[in-house]
Parts: C-alpha cells; structure tokens; sequence
C-alpha cells in the first residue's frame, strides 16, 4: 500500500492490520485499521517501483491500496497503525510494532500481483457488534 507517497508491504491483510496502541488495561487495542466508517483509500495498478515516480520495466504492475487521496492526518494514522480513538491520545504507549515494512519491488517479489483484488474483502457485517450499520 502507498502511504505518504511511501509504498510499504503489509505483513497481514488489510482488513485485519489493527491498532498498535496499548490500551488502560495493558492489553493490545482490538481496534481494526479499516473500518466500515473510515475513509477508504483505492485500489489501483501502478509500476512495480518502491516509489512514486521510479523507473519500472513497463510489463511490471502491480496492485497497490493508495491512501494518497486521503487526508495528510489520516495516513498518518495509518502509518503509525492507530485507531481513530488512539490517533487522538498519543499518550499511549505502543504494545506491537506496525505491519509495514518499506516496499522493495526486488525483495518482496513474491508479493507483487499484476491484478486488482477481485474479492474486494470489506469489513464482516455485525461480527465484532461495534460496527456502525452499512
Ligand atoms: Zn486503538
């Protein structure tokens, strides 16, 4: 996924990246990243590069989740894996290291996919009994 023009590879799928903050009672936040109500970035096929702007061989695509279009804050939340309520209380402390890791489109070759996501997976309805309706 591209985060502040940065591409990183994520260690898990998207939709269960969740929140690194430790909560009051000194467990890990249950709080997933992507959520039913959060602004939602795009999937597109972009040149196989670790960067914006870099020089690919023309065949190389692959898929990529682009935050680009949101808000400066709101990919920085993402970078640093907090939920909206721990975005917002940055005195809590980290209990997990984030799940990105710097693209690098020769390391991680594996993981490259030529195709968009054809199970666009969106957050279950009603498992969790948090969500907001849809
Ligand atoms: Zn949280």
């Amino acid at each position: 996924m591209q985060i502040l023009y940065i591409r990183y590879l994520a260690a898990r799928p998207l939709d269960e990246v969740q929140c690194v903050a430790q909560t009051r009672h000194r467990a890990r936040c249950t709080a997933k990243m992507l959520t039913p109500d959060s602004l939602q970035g795009i999937w597109t096929l972009v040149p196989a590069t670790a960067a914006q702007g870099q020089l690919a061989l023309p065949a190389e695509v692959m898929a990529m989740y682009d935050l680009s279009s949101l808000p400066y804050a709101e990919q920085l939340r993402w970078r640093t894996q907090r939920c909206r309520e721990h975005a917002a209380a940055p005195t809590a402390g980290d209990l997990a290291l984030t799940d990105w890791e710097p693209f690098d489109p020769f390391v991680h070759r594996a993981y490259v996919c030529p195709r968009l996501p054809t199970d666009m997976r969106r957050p279950r309805h009603g498992g969790g009994g948090t969500e907001a309706g849809w």
